[in-house]
């Protein structure tokens, strides 16, 4: 992993920290940090999961330890090889790696084991009460729950009516596992909760080898337990399930099943950004539905779509770090991810000329087969990125935008009788303006100073405008992809009585269109990032083809959070 995304040595520690470091002072688990990552695989990782993986894996990172990347995957119905798939790509892209890969559902038949070890002492049982039925005996906040009537089952008849859940004899949803805890906890979660659960679904890694499946719950302590985690980190709504985690594993009271000192639950407060959702259910949704053309769309929050947009993983795992490690909920102005991205590629991308809203400049002074070679450097400020020639012709193309015939005030670029640069090549005054018959502006007759070139006037005389230009005879046209925010409104999930959060969706987020580039583009790997002067930074998508690149718009250039922070 590169530096610049290592935590700032003058940030004090967050809370995680400071636990993990009162730990190691104490010797509890022997100074060890072993962290995990458990994404469930029932759709593609977004950037609050990538907050997630910079928070383990930097915090096992920074106290010598390791993260394991456990697949979450108890429950058969929603999950899939394809999405296993994408979470290792992007775990690796964005520059960590695990030490142990495991998957929840290999330790099914461990689950069973602790299952009835805690049906013999008592602590768990069979109850046939229907989904309903526990619901209402469970109570609520203000109503102490009912005893199941099965819940005085002898350990004997429970273990026997488990083992026949597990070999198939009843139907689904007929019975289920409880724990044994308590029906009048204020916690609701500790109200007898389910464990296992009947369910004829085959599973993408066991197949039918089991009908049953363990609840969440009672999974997830317990795989923390068997990998010997240190500190299990998980988001603030399962704050109230802590205690719940606490118990399974408190239960192995001969210490037969697990080492200690036990692993420990830890909540932070997840990330929210503005303009976008971010929950996989509501992502696959945007996905089935056609609002976007894919979970790697480069409008989506998922980390395969902010790849294909031109996000580094160095910019994210920086974006991770300034969000800051939180124990209240917050949202993330999207304009920090932006300013993330935009610092780092300000040093990366290599420099280009583009064009995006063509208009034709000739220059009148200059003959047809006339030709300047340009070297134009590939970075302003850093000379290792060398140069490339650039050929200065009669006939170019500027942007459309770069000419006011009526200039406003305080117009610096191009108007009748101007005078502009070129970047890095000449000065040019525009003398004529060329109409077609609806009086469309369609072309700029200019002349050039021909001692001007290279960019400067002979005479030291100011000139205040720079252009971009391409040569007419070399251009390339290539798809430049144009991205809004994909929501208007700042939290799409804050919508009024009788609508939806698809009614935000900003119909606008993608605008496509042709852009005249210099030759150089031509054959730009896919992924490749460049800074077009003046108009943003751009990365081809792997939809282009030799010779027909195509680009995405990463980010405009203008800092829009830079102003943000500087508000009063
Ligand atoms: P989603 O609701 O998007 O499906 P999830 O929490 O169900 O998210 P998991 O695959 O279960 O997704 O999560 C894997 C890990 O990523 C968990 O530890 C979870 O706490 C963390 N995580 C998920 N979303 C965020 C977020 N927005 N911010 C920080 N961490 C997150
Ligand atoms: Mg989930």
């Amino acid at each position: 992993m590169s530096d610049d995304a290592s935590p700032t040595e003058s940030r004090s520690l967050h809370f995680i920290e400071e636990i993990v470091e009162a730990d190691r002072a104490s010797g509890k688990h022997g100074g060890r940090v072993l962290t995990r990552f458990p994404p469930e695989p029932n759709g593609y990782l977004h950037i609050g999961h990538a907050k997630s993986i910079c928070l383990n894996f930097g915090l096992a990172a920074k106290y010598g330890g390791a993260t394991n990347l456990r697949f979450d995957d108890t429950n058969p119905v929603k999950e899939d090889v394809e999405y296993v798939d994408s979470i290792r790509e992007d775990v690796r892209w964005l520059g960590f790696d695990w030490k142990g890969e495991h998957y929840a559902s290999d330790y099914f038949p461990f689950l069973y084991d602790y299952a009835e070890y805690l049906i013999g002492q008592g602590k768990a049982y069979v109850c046939d009460l229907s989904e309903a039925e526990i619901r209402e005996y469970r109570g609520n906040f203000h109503v102490p729950g009912k005893e199941s009537p099965y819940r005085n089952r002898r350990p004997e008849e429970n273990l026997d009516l488990f083992r026949r859940m597990r070999a198939g004899e009843f139907p689904d949803g007929s019975r289920v596992l409880r724990a044994r805890i308590d029906m009048a906890s204020g916690n609701m979660n500790m109200r007898d909760p389910l464990m296992y659960r009947i369910r004829r679904s085959h599973h993408h890694r066991t197949g039918d080898t089991w009908c049953i499946y363990p609840m969440y719950d009672y999974a997830h302590g317990v795989s923390d337990a068997l990998e010997t985690i240190t500190h299990s980190i998980c988001t603030l709504e399962f704050e109230d399930h802590r205690p719940l985690y606490d118990w399974f594993l408190e239960q192995d009271v001969e210490g037969r099943f697990f080492q200690r000192p036990l692993p420990r639950q830890i909540e932070f407060a997840r990330l929210n950004l503005t303009y976008t959702v971010m929950s996989k259910r509501r992502l696959l949704l945007l996905v089935q539905e056609g609002h976007v053309k894919g979970w790697d769309d480069p409008r989506m929050p998922t980390i395969s779509g902010l790849r294909r947009r031109g996000y580094t993983p160095e910019s994210l795992r920086a974006f991770a770090e300034r969000v800051g490690v939180a124990k209240r909920d917050t949202v993330i102005d999207v304009g920090l991810l932006e300013a993330c991205i935009r610092e780092d590629l300000e040093a990366k991308a290599p420099r280009r000329l583009a064009v995006l809203n063509p208009l034709k400049l000739v220059i009148t002074n200059m003959a047809e087969d006339e030709a300047h070679v340009i070297e134009m450097p590939n970075h302003p400020d850093d000379p290792s990125f060398g140069t490339r020639p650039m050929v200065l012709r009669r006939e170019l193309y500027i942007e459309r935008d770069d000419f006011m015939e009526v200039p406003a005030r305080k117009w610096f670029r191009l108007a009748p009788g101007a005078e502009v640069r070129l970047r890095r090549a000449c000065l040019v005054t525009c003398r004529e303006v060329v109409k077609d018959a609806s009086g469309a502006v369609v072309e700029l007759r200019c002349t050039w100073d021909p001692g001007s070139l290279g960019g400067d006037a002979p005479d030291g005389r100011k000139v205040k405008g720079t252009l971009q230009w391409i040569p007419v005879k070399e251009a390339i046209r290539a798809e430049v992809r144009l991205y809004d925010r994909l929501f208007t409104a700042e939290d799409p999930m804050d919508v009024p009585e009788g609508g939806d959060w698809r009614d935000t969706l900003n119909p606008a987020s993608l605008q496509g269109i042709e852009a005249i580039l210099e030759p150089a583009l031509a054959v730009a790997e896919p992924g490749s990032r460049f800074q077009f002067e003046r108009l943003g930074y751009f990365c081809a998508d792997p939809d282009g083809r030799p010779g027909a690149p195509v680009f995405n718009r990463t980010v405009g250039l203008k800092d829009s959070w830079a102003r943000l922070e500087a508000r009063p």
